[in-house]
């Protein structure tokens, strides 16, 4: 099997993460994964981006983390990907297959509504996820759900509040939506990894969109074996 984390922070362009690019390609690598998702929060979320500057130059900013990671598991061979966790009020989805030039063409996105991108995502091919769907947390005021908005769950969240990720599960269930594990990982000594496995390996992000929506990718949970 072919394990691929599909939510992970870099401490470049994600303020709360503590994670460089060294020691992430290394964990992952350690614990057998294939290739990785970089999710960093994006532009509305905890970015280390200037949001005063130029649309386009704030997207190139918030490329850096992904490239970073990219350039690292190249030379150490791990496949690396872009995604991006975008946040409405402590309300998180992960994007996967929307890239850069499309961004660049979308300077208006983030005045959408969440709704109205999530629908814009759904119509440009990209997949959207709701992120630990059932989270608590002082910086979430409420639990919102977007079932019939994206177009999958995070069933499995590795920081493992089992009741969140059971109810996620039945919420997926419910509404017929894709499921997801990731990791959410900020530190290298998370003690759980979650993330999807394959059968066949994954070139791309659109070979990884695919086989979630094709039931090919399923969400696992394991221990981290990173040794620091
Ligand atoms: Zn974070
Ligand atoms: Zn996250």
């Amino acid at each position: 099997m072919y394990r691929y984390e599909t939510h992970c922070h870099t401490l470049y362009t994600s303020a709360c993460s503590r994670l460089d690019a060294v020691t992430l390609v290394r964990l992952f690598l350690e614990n057998g994964y294939d290739g990785v998702v970089v999710t960093d929060h994006f532009l509305n979320g905890n970015t280390t981006v200037d949001r005063s500057q130029k649309w386009e130059k704030q997207i190139d900013d918030f490329f850096i983390g992904y490239e970073k990671v990219r350039e690292e598991g190249e030379k150490r061979g791990l496949k690396v990907f872009f995604g991006f966790e975008y946040s409405y009020r402590g309300t998180d989805f992960l994007v996967y297959g929307m890239g850069r030039e499309f961004l660049k063409a979308h300077p208006g996105l983030l005045s959408l509504g969440t709704r109205a991108f999530l629908s814009l995502a759904r119509e440009s091919g990209a997949l959207t996820v709701q992120a630990h769907p059932y989270r608590e947390a002082d910086y979430i005021d409420h639990i919102r759900l977007y079932p019939s908005d994206a177009e999958g769950m995070e069933t499995i969240n590795a920081a493992r509040d089992e009741r969140c990720n059971r109810l996620a599960d039945i919420l997926a269930d419910e509404y017929a939506l894709l499921k997801t594990g990731g990791s959410d990982i900020h530190v290298s000594s998370q003690k759980f990894l979650s993330g999807v496995e394959t059968e066949t390996p994954l070139e791309s992000i659109e070979a990884l969109v695919e086989a979630v929506r094709a039931g090919r990718a399923k969400p696992f949970l394991q221990e981290n074996r990173f040794v620091r």
